[in-house]
């Protein structure tokens, strides 16, 4: 099955904030969110986590897949907001998070949402400044919320340096953030923006997890043999988006910036623009590309 809306996943398990940039809601004895998009969703994300933990001081932490603005864009909102909140994410995140160019640029791709989200902010301070992160996470970390809920650190670069993905036993649950690639109108748009090799390796060994509920980056949550499937299509895609690169640099006799503008005519889609901001887009485009070109 898969499923294009925020709400309840299973008992336990809810997306919060918006179908296309949503956080993952685990209520443990100490609830867990997971991710937390860009910061003008923050007041969203609050409001939910109201409704299903009653008292948002009860959430525990936010664990981020990686340091991208669309992942962590709302945690100085609601570490604002929620007394005692804590962050975990990985040593390189952590290191990425407090560095100011790291930082600026985290506001400028911010500032596109902002505008757009303007009338439900509310009138909220939801501006990103650096994050201190309380916990650092590596992979086959084993922590435990209570209650039978335990969360597995999955180390799955290839996205960027610092991705990780979550695995939740319980009810058989990852939260991958892009190291499963991400949807758009040609089908499964694989993000291997910091390395291949290393992103080709992540999705096998997610390939090896027993998953029943896939809990994607934006828009969509798989269930049973869809989970399967994607996991086999996302290493297809990323083995044809390959070679896509290559034919382009081949073509254009190595021009990257010609490969990444006939790719951005081909594949970006202005009507998505919530899901897949320009600016963000060809950032991700061009690393794709460097990757490719790097490698040849
Ligand atoms: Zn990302």
């Amino acid at each position: 099955m898969i499923l294009e809306q925020t709400g309840k996943i299973c008992d336990g398990f809810y997306s919060t904030g918006y179908h296309f940039m949503p956080a993952f809601l685990m209520i443990s004895k100490t609830p867990v969110l997971f991710d937390a998009g860009v910061t003008a969703i923050g007041p969203k994300y609050l409001e939910d986590i109201k409704t299903y933990l009653g008292d948002t001081d009860r959430l525990g932490y936010i664990f981020l897949t990686h340091s991208h603005f669309d992942h962590c864009g709302a945690c100085p909102f609601l570490k604002r907001k929620i007394k005692g909140l804590k962050i975990a994410a990985s040593a390189r995140a952590a290191r990425v998070l407090e560095k100011p160019s790291a930082v600026e640029l985290m506001r400028t791709l911010s500032s596109t949402f902002e505008k757009t989200f303007k009338d439900i902010m509310g009138g909220e301070d939801v501006s990103f400044n650096s994050v201190a992160v309380d916990l650092i996470l590596k992979d086959g970390d084993e922590l435990d919320y209570g209650g039978g809920w335990k969360v597995r650190v999955i180390e799955t670069p290839g996205h960027t340096k610092d991705s990780l993905s979550f695995y939740i036993p319980r009810i058989k649950a990852l939260i991958a953030g892009e190291a499963v690639g991400v949807y758009n109108h040609h089908g499964i748009q694989p993000e291997f923006s910091s390395s291949y090799i290393d992103y080709m390796a992540s999705l096998e060994k997610l390939a090896t997890l027993d998953i029943d509920i896939l809990a994607m980056a934006h828009v969509h949550i798989l269930t049973g043999d869809d989970v399967r499937k994607h996991i086999r299509d996302s290493i297809e895609s990323a083995v044809s988006f390959k070679g896509r690169i290559e034919n382009y640099l081949d073509m254009f006799s190595g021009d990257s910036e010609r490969v990444v503008e006939t790719i951005f005519r081909e594949d970006h889609d202005e009507t998505q623009a919530l899901r897949q901001d320009k600016k963000s887009f060809l950032l991700n485009l061009n690393a794709k590309v460097r990757v490719i070109a790097e490698k040849k």
